[in-house]
C-alpha cells in the first residue's frame, strides 16, 4: 500500500510548473497555490494585471490535488444555518454563490487541457431507516421551499438505483452534483493562469508582510516582494507566518483517504450502480465514489486531528468500506493518504482582510467548487467588477481558545461527535 496520493500518480504534476524567481515589483501577490489562489490568479491576470502566485511548498501541493473530488452546492455549516444566522437574503445570495460555483467547476473543466469532470451521475447522502428518512424529507421540503431545488428523496423501493448492497435503505440524491478528477482539475488550471501571464512559484514561504504607502511588501524564502494588494490563500495550511491574526480564525483539521486497486466495472456497478457519489450525513462522516478507471475511493476520519498515521487510517477506512460493502472484503487498499482541510468556527467560509492583506478560505472540506468561486470572487472585489461578496459582508470570529498554535480542542470534539453521531442526532 503506497501512502501517496492516487491522484497525483495517475495525473503526475506537469514538469517545470512552478519557477524559482520571484519578481519584485507585482501588482497582487497570491500567497497558496491551489484552487483558491489559482483562481483568484486566472481572473486577474486574464484582466491584464501583473500577478505571481507563492507556495511553500510544489505547486498544488496542498489540498487541492488530493482531495475526494466530489463537487455539490452548499457550505458545510448549510444555508439552512446561514438562513437561521443571517436572514433570507444573505441566505439567498449564498445559495445563489455555491450554484455558481458548481458552473464554474464545469467551465473550467471545459478549457482545453483540464478536462477534469470525470462523473455527473449526482451525489447521494446515505442512511437507514425512518428516522433518517424523515430527516431527509424536512431537509428536501426546506431546500426546495426556498431555492426549487430539483434534489429526491429516495426510499427503500428505489435504493438499488443509487447504492448497492444492504447497508443503506434510504438517501437524499442531488442529481446535479459532479466528480473531478482532482490533479487534472488543479494542475491544468495552474497551467492555464502561467499562460494567463502569472508568475508561479514553488518553494518559496511567505515569512512576514507589511504595510507601505502604496500597497504590501511580503518577505519571503526567495526574497522580497512589493506587490499592490496581497491574497492569502493558504486555508488548512494556514500558520502564523504571515499572519499570526489569520491562524486564529481557521483551524486545520485532518482527512483522510484510501482508495482500492481497480475492482472491475461489474463490481464497482453493484456498489455505485447509478454513478452517483455518496456519503454519510454525520459529523465523522465517510465520502465514498469510484474513479475513472473503477477504483473504490473511501475519505472520512477517525480524529479530527492532522497527521494521523496512515497505516491506521487505511485500516479505519477499509473495515467502513467493508462494513457498507461486504462484496469488497477482497478489494486491496492500493493507496492511503492524508491532508488538510481549513475549518471556521461558523463552518462558513469567509473572505476578509488581515494586517493589510485579504484572504478568502473555510470551506471546510467543501471546497474544491466554493475555492475556485471565493477565489473568482475575491478577484472580481479586487478588480472592482463585483461590488462585494456575500461571504465579506459577515462576521468571521475566532475563540478565545485558539491562537493559530495548539489544536489540543479536536481530539475532545473529536470523541463528542463520534457519541454523537451514534446515538443519531
Ligand atoms: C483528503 C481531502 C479530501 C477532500 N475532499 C473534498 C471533496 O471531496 N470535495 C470538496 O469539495 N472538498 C474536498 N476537500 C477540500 C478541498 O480540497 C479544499 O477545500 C480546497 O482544495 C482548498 O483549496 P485552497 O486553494 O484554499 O487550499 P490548498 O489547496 O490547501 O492550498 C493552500 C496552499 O497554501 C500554501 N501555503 C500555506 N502557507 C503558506 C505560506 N506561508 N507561504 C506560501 N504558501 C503557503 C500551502 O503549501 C498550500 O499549497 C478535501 C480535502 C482533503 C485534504
Amino acid at each position: 500500500m503506497k501512502q501517496t496520493p492516487f491522484w497525483v500518480e495517475d495525473h503526475p504534476r506537469p514538469a517545470g510548473l512552478g519557477s524559482d524567481e520571484l519578481p519584485a515589483e507585482i501588482d497582487y501577490l497570491v500567497v497558496g497555490s491551489g484552487l483558491t489562489g489559482l483562481s483568484a490568479a486566472l481572473r486577474l491576470a486574464e484582466a491584464g494585471k501583473q500577478v505571481a502566485v507563492i507556495d511553500s511548498g510544489e505547486i498544488a501541493g496542498g489540498a487541492s490535488s488530493i482531495n475526494g473530488g466530489m463537487v455539490s452546492p452548499d457550505v458545510k455549516a448549510g444555508i439552512d444555518t446561514v438562513h437561521a444566522y443571517y436572514g433570507p437574503r444573505v441566505a439567498a445570495d449564498m445559495w445563489e454563490s455555491t450554484v455558481r460555483s458548481v458552473e464554474l467547476v464545469k467551465e473550467l473543466s471545459r478549457r482545453p487541457g483540464i478536462d477534469a469532470v470525470t462523473h455527473s451521475g449526482g451525489m447521494a447522502a446515505l442512511g437507514r431507516g425512518g428516522k433518517q428518512l424523515r430527516a431527509f424529507d424536512r431537509k428536501l421540503e426546506w431546500y426546495r421551499g426556498r431555492f426549487g431545488v430539483d434534489w429526491e428523496v429516495v426510499d427503500a423501493r428505489e435504493i438499488d438505483r443509487i447504492v448497492g448492497g444492504d447497508s443503506f435503505n434510504v438517501a437524499l440524491y442531488q442529481p446535479a452534483s459532479l466528480g473531478v478528477h482532482p490533479a487534472r482539475l488543479v494542475f491544468g488550471l495552474a497551467a492555464e493562469v502561467a499562460q494567463a501571464g502569472a508568475k508561479l512559484v514553488s518553494h518559496c514561504p511567505a515569512r512576514s508582510m507589511e504595510r507601505t504607502r502604496n500597497g504590501m511588501t511580503v518577505s519571503t524564502g526567495r526574497g522580497v516582494a512589493h506587490a499592490g494588494d496581497v491574497i492569502l490563500a493558504t486555508n488548512g495550511y494556514t500558520t502564523r507566518a504571515p499572519s499570526r491574526e489569520l491562524a486564529r480564525l481557521v483551524v486545520p483539521v485532518g482527512s483522510y483517504i484510501i482508495v482500492t486497486e481497480p475492482v472491475g466495472k461489474e463490481m464497482a456497478d453493484s456498489v455505485f450502480p447509478g454513478g452517483a457519489m455518496t456519503y454519510t450525513p454525520k459529523r465523522l462522516l465517510n465520502y465514498m465514489r469510484r474513479t475513472h478507471d473503477d477504483r473504490v475511493l473511501v475519505g472520512g476520519r477517525r480524529n479530527l486531528r492532522p497527521g494521523l498515521d496512515l497505516e491506521a487510517s487505511a485500516v479505519d477506512l477499509r473495515q467502513a468500506m467493508v462494513r457498507f460493502w461486504p462484496q469488497l472484503e477482497d478489494a486491496r487498499v492500493s493507496h492511503v493518504w492524508g491532508g488538510r482541510v481549513g475549518v471556521t468556527f461558523d463552518l462558513i467560509p469567509h473572505i476578509g482582510r488581515v494586517d493589510g492583506a485579504w484572504y478568502a478560505l473555510g470551506y471546510a472540506g467543501h471546497g474544491v467548487a466554493l475555492a475556485l468561486q471565493l477565489g473568482h470572487e475575491l478577484a472580481g472585489m479586487l478588480l472592482g467588477e463585483d461590488p462585494t461578496s456575500v461571504y465579506a459582508t459577515i462576521p468571521h470570529n475566532g475563540r478565545f481558545y485558539y491562537t493559530g498554535r495548539s489544536t489540543w480542542f479536536l481530539t475532545p470534539a473529536s470523541l463528542l461527535y463520534r457519541a454523537l453521531d451514534r446515538m443519531g442526532v
